[in-house]
């Protein structure tokens, strides 16, 4: 190795990606980042997610995958899991027994779930009870403006879709307490300064005419009723999550960031969706983009990543090459792609500066996650980190090498194991991003538009 080189690659490494991106993909990053903004914005929940990847699909030629159906190279597939999980597929040259190329990213965000009775009248007021999803921090899901997404499902087999609060629509919000009188309060950890039970959602205060009891919860009950056709009964059956209601919006006086709520993870699930869509040529290996729910509260059920649903898919895409899925699985590499935790100087001892991961510095590689000593990470192997290493560089993509946070500061998880469980070579990658959790995260845009270079680098390779 010459003296030079060794050097270039040093500095190369720590340098902020606008000294690194090219002059003229600047309004390809811009444009990107508009398309995605527009997505969080159709999709604030894992159905709606499916919901809006299966339109953007269909416009690009993707038709709905039946069992048995003859595929070739070229043909763009997709498979809709029960409206909360989305796999989609690109044929490839190779026969499946070569493997295939898999981005797969998770598409559920933390937020409140209503209780299967949440509906209550306290003082005049009506609230809806709730419990939250995923890992929050409680105290920032106060004096938040929200809105209600999800789907009630009727006794009679209908579904109705329920969207409270968008647009011009009134909200709702989980009130807090005044500093004047929070002398208890304030003494409280920030763990216990609001309890889990505290996060009920203020729904109404007008007393329905004519009645004498419960006047505001029956006021409440019967606009939805009107307007949806549910009964307080049906709550039972029903899948209603509170979101922030803020937009999708530029960040910051040079508008270089996206603020957005459930970044974590669709940032990089709209990043593996966009690259599987834009595929111009016809890949060598087949590429596979998932987009899984229930991540955030440990991948579990029939819609997480842990779902036979993914193996059942696989299965059906091998059986029509007749190739033993297992043959396919076995050489097939897999990108998990979540987000990480960006440098945060503000919170600055919560992170180890030399492996942390910044904004602007691109995308993030993720050898280990996991926490107390790595427990809990699939850890990719060195030379599947090179592998990536390889293609990254070789495609433009601009990347860097990520930790999440200080040894022993805490951790985390993603998908990785669970596919690394089935034998595929699987590496973590994804986006760092500030405040990851809260009601509104933000991220930088050429870290956005990085994970979709790498997505797309993945696939062509
Ligand atoms: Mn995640
Ligand atoms: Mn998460």
């Amino acid at each position: 190795m010459e003296a030079k080189e060794w050097k270039e690659t040093l500095l190369m490494e720590k340098k902020n990606g606008y000294d690194r991106m090219p002059a003229g993909e600047r309004e390809a990053m811009e444009t990107y980042c508009q398309g995605y903004k527009a997505f969080m914005n159709a999709a604030r929940t894992e159905r709606e997610c499916v919901r809006e990847g299966i339109r953007l699909a269909e416009e690009k030629g993707f038709r709905a995958y039946e069992r048995g159906m003859k595929l070739k190279a070229g043909d763009r597939v997709y498979r809709n899991n029960r409206d909360k999980m989305l796999l989609l597929a690109v044929i490839g040259q190779k026969s499946l027994a070569e493997g295939v190329q898999i981005a797969a990213a998770h598409i559920d965000s933390p937020r409140l779930d209503l209780k299967p009775s949440p509906l209550y009248e306290d003082s005049e007021l009506a609230y809806l009870k709730t419990h939250y999803y995923g890992g929050i921090r409680k105290y920032q899901w106060v004096t938040v403006p929200l809105e209600i997404h999800g789907v009630v499902a009727l006794k009679d087999g209908k579904s109705v879709d329920v969207v409270i609060g968008e647009g011009d629509e009134p909200k709702l919000v989980v009130n807090d307490l005044l500093p004047h009188l929070a002398g208890e309060q304030r003494k409280k950890t920030l763990d216990e300064g609001i309890a889990g039970e505290q996060l009920n959602i203020l729904a109404g205060s007008e007393p329905m005419e004519g009645e004498e009891k419960d006047r505001v919860k029956l006021a409440v009950m019967k606009r939805l009723y009107e307007k949806y056709g549910f009964t307080e009964a049906d709550f039972i059956s029903a899948e209603l999550e509170a979101v922030p209601a803020a937009r999708a919006m530029d960040i910051g006086l040079d508008a270089s960031m996206v603020g957005a709520y459930g970044q974590d993870d669709r940032v990089c699930g709209y990043a593996a969706l966009k690259a599987l869509l834009d595929l111009g040529e016809i890949p060598g290996r087949t590429a596979v983009c998932v987009l899984a729910d229930k991540e955030e509260i440990g991948s579990v059920g029939v819609s997480g990543m842990n779902t036979k649903a993914f193996d059942t898919f696989m299965e059906d895409l091998c059986d029509s090459q007749d190739v033993p899925v297992r043959a396919c699985l076995e050489k097939s590499f897999c990108l998990s792609a979540d987000v990480t935790a960006a440098y945060d100087p503000n919170f600055g001892d919560a992170y180890e500066k030399r492996n942390a991961s910044f904004l602007n510095y691109g995308v993030g590689l993720c050898k280990y996650t996991g926490s107390r000593g790595k427990s809990g990470a699939s850890d990719a192997s060195a030379e599947l980190v090179a592998y990536v290493r390889r293609i990254f560089d070789d495609s433009g993509v601009i990347w860097q090498m990520a930790e999440l946070g200080r040894v022993d500061a805490g951790g985390g998880g993603t998908v990785a194991g669970f596919m690394a469980n089935r034998n595929i070579d699987t590496l973590d990658a994804g986006v760092p991003v500030l405040a990851m959790h809260a009601p509104f995260e933000v991220t930088a845009k050429l870290d956005c538009y990085m994970a979709y270079k790498g997505m797309a680098a993945v696939y062509r390779n």
